[in-house]
């Protein structure tokens, strides 16, 4: 049996944070990783999404070019070539993640961790003890049950495509699905998008909602609403049909993906022989301190099913190893006002509570909204229109902002400072005190005067 102070199981963005936090403070550390180093994020997320959605930006900005007084043809874009790039990119990450753990002391096992009891796993036939062990184990795409299912691909899969596929269906309407199917676009693929309800991005505000719906349209992007899928057959020169319940058949895909949800990867780790308990989706729940129902058993990252979010995972980790071991008793992270950025074309910047949800937490009577829509000046210069759309939710009485929602070019990289304000507490008043930049789409966040009340 090989002891240690703590052991972590996944080398994802969770657990490479918590265990390099935890060795710093001098604590023996062991991290078990079945995959590659640096989890979803790294390998099959954030990363090569942001590379890919970059390359889609700047093939819209060649476009634009050309208003722009540039002799420019958007030429031939080599989407393999993009790829190798990208891999040898993350393979170098992948190689950075190690180095910084090893520079820390970190024991790395590459082996499929599994609970033996509440203090020890096995990997490799070999059983590791910790009176601490953290759970960063992250989650996988779902695949419905229905017949056909195997025909499609899944976000993973996605990123380990050769070339860009000609006619896709991809099936959901979370940001996974928005995000791939607007660079596809951009790239040139033909997009269909098939969701189960009337909207897309349910969760968030409505007028990011709606707006990225019309934009989407406009951009070409077919949505097919309030479709539910029977199965899916194949035919003979290896396209794809698509049987919906209505009945109504979409036809000759060269690829389907699904982005219809993830699962918590707590089914393959023998949760329930350190007593574990799990909720039916095979989530974890904690408490503010992400202790689990198990004494010396925590869980963060994507298993706890909150906030969903490479930086929250890190932050988690790491103060949950200030408080284990760096003699901080009162570090958590708290939840409340996290934002998030979806990268669609044009991307989305939101922290706070929606309009819907600060209807519910305070009454609709003691809700005011701020709204603004314009035209970005890049776009009112190009052939090519765009509009952006802000919202900020103020509680009536002080004025207190709950929460901005944005959607515009831009908006992935203004959000950080108000998300700022907002985590202080900042009023409408405050905004209104800063003076404006100009010319930018950022100086109609602290110009906004049309306001009405709350609606649902
Ligand atoms: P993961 O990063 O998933 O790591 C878990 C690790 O545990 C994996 O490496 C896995 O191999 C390993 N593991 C699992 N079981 C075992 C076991 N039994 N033994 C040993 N090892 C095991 N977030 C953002 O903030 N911004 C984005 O733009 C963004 N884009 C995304 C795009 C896509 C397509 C996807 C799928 C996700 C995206 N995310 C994004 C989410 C982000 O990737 C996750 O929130 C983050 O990776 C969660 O970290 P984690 O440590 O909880 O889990």
């Amino acid at each position: 049996m090989k002891k240690f102070d703590l052991i972590v199981i996944g080398g994802g963005s969770g657990g490479v944070a918590t265990a390099n936090r935890a060795a710093s403070y001098g604590a023996r550390v062991a991290l078990f990783e079945k995959s590659q180093m640096g989890g979803t994020c790294v390998n099959v997320g954030c990363v090569p999404k942001k590379i890919m959605w970059t390359a889609a930006h700047l093939r819209t900005c060649i476009d634009d070019a050309v208003d722009y007084g540039f002799q420019v043809n958007t030429g031939y874009h080599d989407w393999n070539d993009l790829k190798r790039k990208r891999d040898a990119y993350i393979e170098k990450l992948n190689q950075g993640y190690e180095n910084g753990l090893n520079k820390n002391n970190v024991t790395i096992i590459r082996a499929h961790a599994k609970f033996v009891d509440k203090n020890t796993v096995i990997a490799n036939s070999q059983s590791y003890f910790a009176p601490k062990i953290i759970i960063a184990v992250g989650g996988r795409p779902i695949y419905p049950d229905i017949k056909g299912t195997e025909y499609g691909i899944d976000s993973d899969q996605f990123f380990g495509l050769h070339e860009i596929p000609k006619r896709i269906a991809i099936v959901g309407g979370g940001y996974i699905a928005v995000e791939i199917g607007g660079l596809l676009r951009s790239l040139g693929s033909d997009v269909t998008l098939i969701v189960r309800k009337q909207k897309i991005l349910n969760k968030f505000d409505s007028i990011l909602s709606d707006n990225l719906m019309s934009q989407m349209k406009l951009d070409g992007i077919k949505i097919e609403k309030e479709k539910t899928i029977q199965h899916l057959d194949k035919q003979v020169d290896g396209t794809i049909d698509v049987h919906l319940k209505n009945p109504q058949v979409l036809e000759k895909f060269d690829t389907l993906m699904w982005a219809i949800g993830r699962k918590p990867n707590t089914d393959i780790l023998d949760v329930a022989a350190a007593g574990l308990k799990t909720n039916g989706d095979g989530s974890i729940t904690v408490n503010k301190y992400q202790e689990t129902n198990v004494e010396g058993i925590f869980a963060l990252g994507d298993i706890i099913k909150n906030f969903e979010l490479t930086p929250v995972a890190i932050a988690a980790g790491r103060r949950l190893s200030d408080r284990l071991f760096g003699d901080k008793p009162q570090s958590y992270l708290d939840y409340e006002n996290i934002p998030s950025i979806v990268f669609s074309h044009p991307p989305i910047g939101t922290v706070g509570l929606t309009e819907k949800q600060a209807i519910d937490k305070f009454g609709i009577s003691n809700i005011r909204v701020y709204e603004t829509k314009f035209t970005p000046m890049y776009h009112a210069f190009s052939a090519k229109k765009s509009t952006s759309v802000m919202k900020l939710v103020v509680e009536k009485s002080k004025e207190e902002i709950l929460g901005i929602h944005m959607i515009g070019i831009g908006s992935d990289e203004m959000l950080q400072g108000f998300a700022v304000a907002l985590k202080m507490g900042a009023t409408k008043a405050d905004f209104d005190n800063t003076v404006a930049l100009h010319p930018t789409a950022a100086e109609e966040m602290v110009t906004m005067k049309e306001s009405r009340d709350a609606q649902l």
